[in-house]
């Protein structure tokens, strides 16, 4: 068995190979934090944390690496419009960022890169772009110079021409190309600018994700993610810089780009208000039924968001919670816990009626994550359960032991896919008890100043679900998407 995944770089499926076995490196374009996200953005996150959570199943050891774009031409409108200096944007809308992210049960990457942090990261870079002759200054503004990477466009297929045709174009009287595109900006009246040796600026928003990706998990990393408006020109932009500067290729090993979210809002907003901020969605739908709906379409698809869809979803999530409740109540204390467990490719599923579900769900998720099939698979289970929970809570030996079966295959596959339907029930003091005291070795770890254990530590609970906040008082956690 192996795993395919849609690689936009090849248009095709192909065989999900990593640079080190059983390793992957993720790296998703994150938000730029000046305002809300919308659900469109957010079914993106939602669907790289269910990748992410999915590779960690099939056996990766998984590093996931998301940026938050701290510094931009809207960060600065915002503060403007706000009264509020521009690092009080960000931290606002950092943390509101956060906050939707749990609600919609989306664990932590394990780490978060901010562009400002990084600012003489991208200088050097752009200064090696500089040396190696495919970027120059003009007057205080850098570009980079597509002539000289001679496959730019591989990613997106479109010529120079086409690339022309489609793009807004900011005319600048240095550039040498029109496509070419700024590296650096030169600093205008009352904004946020740093030293360089082109002189005060920031930089382009390209360049921030070539070069944190690649200092975190470097070059031929394996899989790099966004919505697929992203394509061109930021991905292909990314590819240029970094391909360039490293004067090796790839970049990426595998392109992933979620399909676009096709708003029905205007109907909707009639009867439940203005729903486009995914938590507002989140509240008013509950943050597990609109999981369900941005999960339960393929990833790649255009899925439509309108009130009937949601509704659907929230139909179908409630199958499965009915289900939970039932099994719970039949099987009282012979309730399986939920499984932690993880099925690596060549691992063999075997065990009670409920393997042969596993078998039909992992065989579609090994298939470029497919998630409607994925998620019928799981719908019959339940119908194929909820036969026996009859003669089950009868006490007909046979039922309960089937029903035992199907309920954890149940738990395992809804777990995975970041459900919680037992979220603070029975095992929560001894869950707290044993965070706490990771979190208490983690913190020694850090007055030990031995960070690779401590990372290491943090790492781990953050493949657990285990969302992990520091905070002046010390450290705080939650559980992805449940209560503190
Ligand atoms: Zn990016």
């Amino acid at each position: 068995m192996t795993l395919r995944v849609y690689d936009s770089m090849f248009r095709e499926l192909v065989d999900f190979q990593t640079r080190e076995a059983q390793r992957a490196y993720i790296y998703v374009c994150g938000p730029t934090v000046y305002n809300r996200i919308h659900i469109g953005n957010a079914r993106t996150f939602v669907w790289f944390d269910m990748i992410r959570r999915y590779l960690v199943y099939r056996g990766y050891d998984v590093t996931y690496v998301m940026n938050y774009t701290d510094v931009d031409d809207k960060i600065i409108e915002r503060a403007n419009l706000e009264g509020i200096p521009p690092d009080g944007v960000t931290s606002k809308y950092s943390k509101a960022f956060e906050e939707d992210m749990a609600a919609l049960g989306m664990r932590s990457p394990d780490i978060v890169v901010r562009a400002t942090e990084h600012i003489a990261d991208m200088v050097e870079a752009i200064a090696g772009l500089i040396d190696k002759g495919v970027a120059y200054d003009a007057g205080g503004d850098v570009f980079f110079s597509i002539e000289k990477f001679p496959s730019y466009g591989k990613l997106s297929g479109r010529t120079l021409e086409d690339m022309r045709a489609g793009e807004r174009i900011e005319p600048h009287p240095g550039k040498s190309h029109p496509l070419d595109f700024a590296l650096w900006k030169a600093a205008k009246e009352g904004e946020p600018s740093w030293p360089s040796p082109w002189g005060p600026g920031r930089p382009g928003w390209h360049i921030e994700c070539s070069v944190m990706s690649t200092k975190y998990l470097g070059m031929g990393f394996d899989l790099h993610g966004g919505g697929s408006d992203l394509t061109f020109p930021h991905h292909e932009n990314e590819i240029a810089q970094a391909e360039a500067l490293a004067g090796t290729e790839p970049f990426v090993r595998h392109w992933l780009h979620t399909g676009m979210v096709q708003m029905e809002s205007e109907k909707m907003s009639k009867s439940l208000g203005n729903v486009e901020l995914a938590g507002d969605v989140a509240k008013a739908f509950g943050g597990e039924p609109v999981r369900y709906w941005a999960l339960s379409g393929s990833y790649r698809s255009q899925v439509t968001f309108s009130e009937e869809t949601l509704k659907d979803a929230s139909a179908a999530y409630d199958r499965w919670r009915t289900f939970f409740f039932a099994a719970r109540h039949a099987l009282g204390d012979d309730m399986p816990a939920v499984p932690v467990r993880v099925r690596p490719i060549d691992s063999e599923v075997d065990g009670g009626v409920g393997a042969e579900f596993v078998k039909r769900f992992v065989g579609s998720m090994d298939e470029d994550f497919n998630s409607p099939e994925a998620f019928a698979s799981i719908h019959e289970l339940v119908r194929e359960a909820n036969r026996v929970l009859e003669p089950a809570q009868r006490g007909e030996a046979e039922a309960r032991a089937e029903l035992v079966s199907y309920t954890e295959t149940f738990l395992e596959l809804t777990s995975l896919l970041g459900f919680q339907f037992d979220a603070g029930a029975g095992s929560s003091r001894l869950l707290a008890g044993l965070v706490e005291y990771l979190l208490e070795l983690r913190e020694e770890a850090r007055r030990e100043k031995a960070f690779d254990r401590s990372d290491r530590i943090r790492h781990k609970l953050g493949e657990l679900g285990v969302t992990i906040e520091d905070t002046p008082a010390g450290p705080r956690w939650r559980l992805g998407a449940g209560e503190t």
